[in-house]
């Protein structure tokens, strides 16, 4: 029994993404990124004072109140700012959208690992140039002939930050593709690629409210570029499903935009436990590249990272590992509050000897 194989012949076979672990129950939580305070006070207020008659109704699919906020924050016209469900949802759309050469579109070996699941979901062909061992990207290996462009930068899982004269040179060499960089993490690093897209009607920036912004259970992301794009992108939306951002979703997003100071306020507290991190990280002997985001890319000379992992994990503290090839010997570890990260190091000063 089972399938037909001529059923089965014509059926999309598909290796997913591996989202990391959202164990039900509380344990220090450093796998995924997400950011251990909680939203704008605003939020809060909004939902409280929801009136749920309004789920009678479809949400605006032009998400205007969203999309309004966005761009007064960002200095963009609204029509340069494309919303969805999470950043995963306007990257998707992206690949749709944009990459549709025969050239294969470049992304690095080591980084998002969604992008290789798009790039074979949808059948675009795709070409992966390594990081050096510093994990940086070679600038020239994004000159050849390509189909496109996507990196985040800061890069996951390296939290290697690249300044926006790498950017500018990658974009100077890639006239006549689409370069998306996505800005998962730009805020707890350094200046965002947005300062670009008036100059280079070639590049897509994407963000998303599930990091610096504390929101990644509302699912809300963007991409900002020049109208053009954002038109394209658009009309690929309005092809598939109109109603993508649900009422709560925009209301408490635009809120959350509006508190400028609050979002300002958790970054720099998130880089300050950062930065303390990797000195308790190198006293304990971990090497790591210089971490740029709102986690650490940590290896130990003297002890495996499965097996590190796995002790944290029997500990109650959730890390990220992953088993291929070149990082292996890593742990993408989150930066948490100050207490989880006072607990996660005094598992550690115990564990290494
Ligand atoms: C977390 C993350 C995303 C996805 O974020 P969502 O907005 O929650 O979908 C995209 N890209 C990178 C590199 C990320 O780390």
């Amino acid at each position: 029994m089972g399938i037909h194989p001529n059923v089965l012949k014509n059926i999309r076979h598909v290796t997913p993404y591996v989202p990391g672990e959202q164990p039900q129950r509380k344990v220090i939580k450093l796998n995924t990124n997400e950011n251990p305070y909680p939203p704008a006070p605003g939020v809060r207020k909004v939902l409280e004072e929801f009136h749920t008659d309004a789920l009678r109704l479809y949400p605006d699919p032009a998400a205007e109140l969203l999309t309004e906020e966005l761009a007064r924050f960002y200095e963009v016209e609204k029509e340069q700012v494309f919303p969805g469900v999470g950043s995963d949802d306007v990257l998707s759309l992206c690949f749709l959208t944009f990459f549709n050469s025969e050239k294969p579109i470049l992304f690095p070996d080591i980084t998002y690992s969604f992008y290789k699941v798009w790039a074979e979901l949808y059948r675009i062909p795709y070409r992966c140039p390594k990081l050096d061992k510093e994990f940086r990207m070679n600038r020239a290996d994004y000159y050849q002939e390509n189909g496109g462009i996507i990196f985040p930068n800061p890069n996951a899982p390296t939290a290697v930050y690249e300044e926006l004269e790498f950017i500018e040179d990658i974009l100077e060499h890639n006239r006549e593709s689409v370069v998306i960089v996505d800005e998962a993490y730009v805020d707890f690093a350094g200046k965002s690629a947005l300062e670009l897209i008036e100059r280079y009607d070639n590049l897509l920036v994407v963000q998303t409210f599930s990091k610096a912004r504390s929101m990644a259970g509302m699912r809300i992301g963007y991409a900002i570029g020049n109208k053009e794009l954002i038109r394209y992108l658009n009309d690929v939306k309005y092809s598939f499903n109109s109603y993508t951002l649900n009422q709560l979703s925009l209301i408490c997003g635009a809120e959350a935009v509006r508190d400028r100071a609050y979002f300002e306020k958790n970054i720099r507290k998130i880089i300050q436990t950062r930065e303390k991190a990797k000195g308790e990280l190198a006293n304990l002997g971990f090497a790591f590249p210089d971490a740029k985001a709102n986690f650490i890319f940590a290896t130990h000379p003297d002890y495996s990272a499965e097996e590190l992992f796995l002790a944290l994990k029997k500990a109650d503290i959730y890390v990220r590992h992953w088993n291929s090839e070149r990082i292996k010997e890593y742990l993408r570890i989150t930066v948490g509050t100050e207490e989880e990260m006072r607990i996660l190091f005094d598992f550690l000063k115990h564990y290494i000897k």
